[in-house]
C-alpha cells in the first residue's frame, strides 16, 4: 500500500505558485483571515494558513472580533475588508455565532475574493463544472491529491462519505466533472460498509475518528482521509483507522492524518490567493 504524503502534493502546488508569483512583477498578494471568538480549531487553521502564505512569499492579515460583536458592526467591518484593494482574498473562519448571519455573508463576499468558495456564485460554478471560480479548498485538495498522485479518476467508482457544503457535496461534483461515477454517503446511508467497498476511490469526510475500518475498503482502493479528529487518547487522527486499514493490505493507497490532506488544503488556499491577486490586478489595469 502506498502512503500518499501531503508534502509531496504540496511541493508541486508550491512550484506552480512560485511561477505565478513571478508573473506579478513584485506584487505580494495578501490574504485576510477573519475570525470571531477563539475556538482552538479556528486558531490552529489560522496559524497554519498564515505560516503557509508566508512560506509561499505572500502576505496575511488577521481580523479578529469577540463573539459579542454585533451584526451591524461585524457586517460593516466585513464590507470594509471586502472593498479594501490591498486585500486579495478573504478566509472567513466558520461556524460563526448564530447572530452573525452566515448566509448573508456568503452573499456579501465578493466572488473574486472568495478564495474558499463559499459564495453562491462560486458554489454554482463548482456544481455546473465551470472551473473559472473558486472551489472550497478542502474539496479541491482531495482532487489535487488524486491528480498529483497519478490516480485515475475518469471511469472510476468514487464513494464520498459526507455531504457537507465544505467537503462532501462540492467534492462529489468535482469528481463527477472528472468523469467518475459518484456515490455520496451520509448518516442515513444503509449498508455503508458494503457501499464503500464498491469504491475504487473512497473519500472519508465524516468527522468520525477511525470509523473507516478494513471492512469499508475494496481491493486496491485509493483511500483519501479528510477527517481531522481528536481520538480518546487526545491525539489528532483521521476518519480512517490507519493501522487496521494498512495492516489489512486491502487499500492500494492511503493518506495519513496528520500529514495528508490538511496541508494540501492550505496550499490550495495559496493557489487561489495568487490567482485572485492576478485577476484583481488585471481588473484594475495593473497587468
Ligand atoms: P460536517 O459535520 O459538516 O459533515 C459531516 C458529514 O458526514 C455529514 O454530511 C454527515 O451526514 C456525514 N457523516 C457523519 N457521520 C457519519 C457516519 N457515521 N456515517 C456516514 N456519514 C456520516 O463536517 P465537515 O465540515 O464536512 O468536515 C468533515 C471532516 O473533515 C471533519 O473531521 C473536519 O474536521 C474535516 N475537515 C478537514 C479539512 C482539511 O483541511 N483536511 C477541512 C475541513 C474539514
Amino acid at each position: 500500500m502506498k502512503v500518499i504524503k501531503g508534502a509531496e502534493v504540496t511541493a508541486g502546488i508550491q512550484a506552480e505558485i512560485e511561477e505565478e508569483l513571478k508573473q506579478l512583477g513584485g506584487y505580494i498578494p495578501t490574504l485576510a483571515v477573519v475570525r470571531v471568538g477563539e475556538r482552538p480549531d479556528d486558531m490552529s487553521y489560522e496559524k497554519n494558513a498564515i505560516s503557509r502564505m508566508k512560506k509561499f512569499g505572500m502576505g496575511a492579515v488577521t481580523f479578529t472580533y469577540p463573539e459579542s460583536v454585533s451584526w451591524e458592526e461585524f457586517s460593516g467591518e466585513f464590507q470594509r475588508i471586502n472593498q479594501d484593494d490591498s486585500i486579495d482574498g478573504i478566509l472567513l473562519l466558520r461556524p460563526l455565532p448564530p447572530h452573525l448571519r452566515e448566509k448573508e455573508l456568503e452573499r456579501m463576499i465578493l466572488p473574486e475574493k472568495d478564495v474558499d468558495g463559499i459564495s453562491p456564485e462560486n458554489i454554482a460554478k463548482v456544481f455546473s463544472g465551470d472551473k473559472s471560480g473558486f472551489a472550497p479548498c478542502t474539496a479541491e485538495a482531495v482532487m489535487e491529491v488524486l491528480n498529483r498522485s497519478g490516480i485515475q479518476i475518469a471511469g472510476k467508482r468514487a464513494v464520498v462519505i459526507g455531504r457537507s457544503m465544505v467537503v462532501g457535496r462540492p467534492l462529489a461534483m468535482m469528481l463527477l466533472a472528472e468523469h467518475a461515477t459518484v456515490t455520496v454517503c451520509h448518516t442515513r446511508t444503509k449498508d455503508l460498509e458494503q457501499t464503500c467497498r464498491q469504491g475504487e476511490i473512497l473519500v472519508a469526510a465524516a468527522g468520525r475518528a477511525g470509523m473507516v475500518t478494513e471492512e469499508f475498503i475494496g481491493d486496491g482502493a485509493a483511500v483519501i482521509d479528510v477527517g481531522i479528529n481528536v481520538n480518546e487518547e487526545g491525539r489528532l487522527c483521521g476518519d480512517v483507522d490507519f493501522q487496521r486499514v494498512s495492516d489489512s493490505g486491502k487499500a492500494g493507497a492511503l493518506t495519513p492524518v496528520p500529514g495528508g490532506v490538511g496541508g494540501v488544503t492550505t496550499a490550495v488556499l495559496g493557489k487561489h490567493l495568487v490567482r485572485a491577486a492576478a485577476e484583481g490586478m488585471r481588473k484594475r489595469g495593473e497587468r
